[in-house]
């Protein structure tokens, strides 16, 4: 089975205001280099029982448009001496407006870069200042243009809905705009509010208002029909595409494919354990120029639960044929309560040998997914 890589950029320019990710705001070009380097060295001392043959790479972040192309360059060449890497790889480099250049976007292209994974957030620039996203609605219209112009064919755009003040109004012109512009895959995320973040204090000391659930859910539903509309396929609770354009990349986390991360804060999941680094830059570039990893956790998954609830995320849902052949139970009968119970309640559908969520199914995941899953993981995913 083809494999695929993820390598963590945790540069910014500056931090945005909801943001919880292991990103650093971008300091000197010294500190760059040296976490590039560090880098190239986890993956060139990575120790594989085979040389995988991988289909997919992704750069993510963080935001990996602000290395300079000999960086892209160098770590592509550090991968490709460790790994087969298939002639039609979707490799995505994550991109925010107003980080590149025509030159910096041709150079990635050229160097084999086949998607563009770009974070556009909003078209609204009020609302682009809330996050303090640093760049606005016309950054991103021509970073698009530029893109288009670059030879990029394959362009996701990142959109988040439930804002503290957006109207159903707001969200239906974004769609307008996004369908608009016509990028091959749109993904959809909703605002979360994490503790630490300046957007958590603003709405706990009252000066913006909590996000909508009822709101969110509306935008979902809006988005569901408007992108349908399109041309855009649902293949994900999250993610839409025009035909032949989904996230291959993703869809190995979907389907339970193994993926091997390299970076700070990077997971991995072999097939059997899921492992990931050190979330701190600092400490990630130091123990691995002493030689040592940057591994701090490693379990053992229950990876027939994962697939149920993994899987369910997928509009194609489960092949309950291949569950059985690579877990050797019978989901129906392992799950017969709770799968008569969702089909009761109009949450869950089979056809033609797949399980799957229906629209309703969707908007209450969930509660769904808590049903299949160990109980430490259910409450991860209720919080
Ligand atoms: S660009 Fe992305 S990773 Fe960087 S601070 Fe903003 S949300 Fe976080």
């Amino acid at each position: 089975m083809a494999v695929g890589i993820y390598l963590h950029i945790p540069f910014c320019k500056s931090r945005c205001s909801y943001c919880d990710f292991a990103t650093d705001v971008w300091r000197s070009r010294e500190a760059v280099e040296r976490y590039v380097s560090a880098l190239c060295s986890e993956i060139r001392n990575a120790k594989f029982e085979a040389r995988n043959l991988v289909d997919t790479i992704y750069f993510g972040g963080g935001t990996p448009s602000l290395l300079e192309p000999k960086h892209v360059n160098q770590i592509l060449e550090t991968v490709r001496s460790k790994f087969n890497i298939a002639e039609n790889a979707e490799i995505t480099l994550e991109i925010n407006p107003a980080t590149v250049t025509a030159e910096s976007l041709s150079a990635y292209h050229g160097l084999g870069v086949s998607r563009a994974s770009f974070g556009v957030q909003t078209f609204n620039d009020q609302h682009l200042k809330l996050l303090a996203r640093g760049h606005d609605a016309n950054d991103a219209r021509t970073t698009f243009r530029l893109l288009r112009d670059a030879g990029f064919e394959n362009v996701s755009f990142d959109l988040i809905a439930g804002l503290p003040g957006q109207t159903v109004d707001d969200w239906r012109r974004n769609l307008e705009e996004a369908v608009k512009l016509g990028p091959e895959h749109i993904s959809l995320y909703l605002l979360e509010i994490h503790e630490g973040t300046p957007l958590a204090e603003q709405v706990s000391s009252g000066r913006r208002p909590l996000p909508d659930e009822d709101l969110a859910a509306a935008m979902y539903e809006l988005m569901i029909d408007r992108l349908a509309l399109s041309g855009y396929v649902q293949y994900e609770i999250s993610n839409f595409s025009k035909p032949g354009f989904e996230s291959r990349h993703n869809t190995k986390y979907w389907r339970l494919d193994p993926v091997y991360g390299f970076g700070v804060s990077a997971h991995s999941f072999n097939g059997s354990q899921r492992y990931s680094n050190d979330r701190d830059t600092a400490k990630y570039v130091r123990v691995i120029e002493e030689n040592q990893r940057a591994e701090v956790f490693r379990e053992t998954t229950d990876a027939a639960s994962e697939f149920i609830f993994l899987g369910l995320r997928l509009n194609a849902g489960i092949d309950l044929d291949e569950y059985r052949q690579r877990f050797q139970i019978d989901l129906k009968e392992d799950y017969r309560d709770e799968i008569e119970r969702f089909l009761d309640d109009g949450l869950v559908e089979i056809s033609t040998g797949h399980l799957c969520l229906t629209k309703k199914g969707m908007l209450f995941s969930n509660e769904v997914f808590a049903a299949f899953i160990p109980d430490k993981d259910a409450a991860a995913i209720a919080n």
